[in-house]
């Protein structure tokens, strides 16, 4: 199976399920500290403005009324952007074949036997979410101030309440919990909003800072929904979005996943923004999607299928597909 079925009432847990796909992790030095990390998401957050139209984020520009009407404003998809996808789609999982970092498809990780929380990887693994940590809190803040700005579900005064308390729990995770049981799983409990459970063979196979960014933003975004649904209006807006691109019904708990997927791409992206590096900028991107690259693509209930949820987040995304492509 391509995805985790196990189910998980709302009330009690968020993201259960949300499998990434892992490999053998070498236990690798981080490339930044703790208090690095901080640092630079406090430089993001100074240059928001600067990074943001950068790093895609639908690259929503503030038209003026008298603009044409674009592809992105119409929710229709141009033939040179259906194309765009194609070609972005294939560059994730052909970077991620060429990849030492590269993460390993969520059919092939649902494949590996357990393993157990003092196993090095395991350990590795962790230490690097914990390290991750901060950063990712500050770029998931960024990312759903951005979200909200682009649809439109802020006041005038450019205040939205609800995105405010999401973002107050997010402020409030501390630590991560490496679990054996929970394998290829990351989740977050509604009664233990401040942690978030990783399964070890999820944290030993994330080989790269940009994977773990991704997937710790996307468990961020649940926890900041929490029990109040603090983001239902900005999943409804992703989900519908989507739906329109898409052609597909994309509504409830698929609308949060992807959501969830869709912040955890804009986070690695504003990281690798942070972070430059002498590799090449679709290698580092597409870590924040490879796990998608599955031989087996089926859904379930809670999730669209692999392939489909990278087509999805790129058409959200066009900035972040054609630097896929052409590399900038
Ligand atoms: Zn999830």
């Amino acid at each position: 199976m391509a995805q985790p079925l196990i189910k998980h009432p709302a009330s009690e847990l968020k993201g259960r399920a949300d499998a990434r796909g892992l490999r053998e992790s070498p236990a690798r030095t981080g490339r930044i500290a703790a208090s690095v990390g901080f640092r630079i998401s406090v430089f993001l957050l100074s240059v928001t403005v600067l990074l943001l139209p950068a790093a895609g984020a639908f690259a929503q520009k503030r038209l003026p009324r008298t603009a044409p009407r674009t592809s992105h404003t119409r929710d229709v998809l141009s033939p040179e952007a259906r194309e765009m996808i194609d070609l972005a789609s294939a560059a994730v999982c052909k970077e991620r074949l060429a990849d030492p970092k590269g993460s390993v498809p969520i059919d092939d990780m649902q494949a590996r036997p357990s393993l157990p929380v003092t196993s090095p990887e395991a350990v590795a693994g962790a230490e690097r979410a914990q390290r991750l940590l901060a950063t990712a809190k500050n770029l998931v803040e960024v990312s759903l101030r951005r979200l909200a700005a682009d649809y439109k579900l802020n006041s005038r005064n450019g205040y939205n309440p609800r995105i405010q308390r999401a973002i107050t729990r997010v402020r409030a995770v501390k630590t991560i919990r490496p679990d054996m049981d929970s394998r290829d799983n990351a989740s977050v409990f509604l009664k233990n909003p401040q942690t978030i459970v990783f399964g070890t063979i999820f944290l030993a196979g994330l080989p790269s800072d940009e994977g773990v960014v991704s997937v710790l933003a996307h468990e961020l975004v649940h926890i900041g929904d929490g029990g109040e649904d603090n983001l239902k209006l900005l999943f409804l807006a992703v989900g519908n979005r989507a739906s329109r691109l898409t052609s597909l019904k994309i509504q409830g708990q698929p609308a949060e996943e992807l959501t969830c997927d869709l912040v955890g791409t804009l986070a690695a992206r504003f990281y690798v923004s942070a972070t430059p590096s002498y590799e090449p900028l679709p290698r580092r991107i597409s870590r924040s999607l490879a796990h998608n690259c599955v031989e087996q693509d089926e859904g379930d209930d809670d999730h669209l299928s692999p392939k489909i949820t990278i087509r999805a987040l790129l058409t959200l995304n066009p900035t972040l597909s054609r630097e896929l492509v052409y590399g900038r």
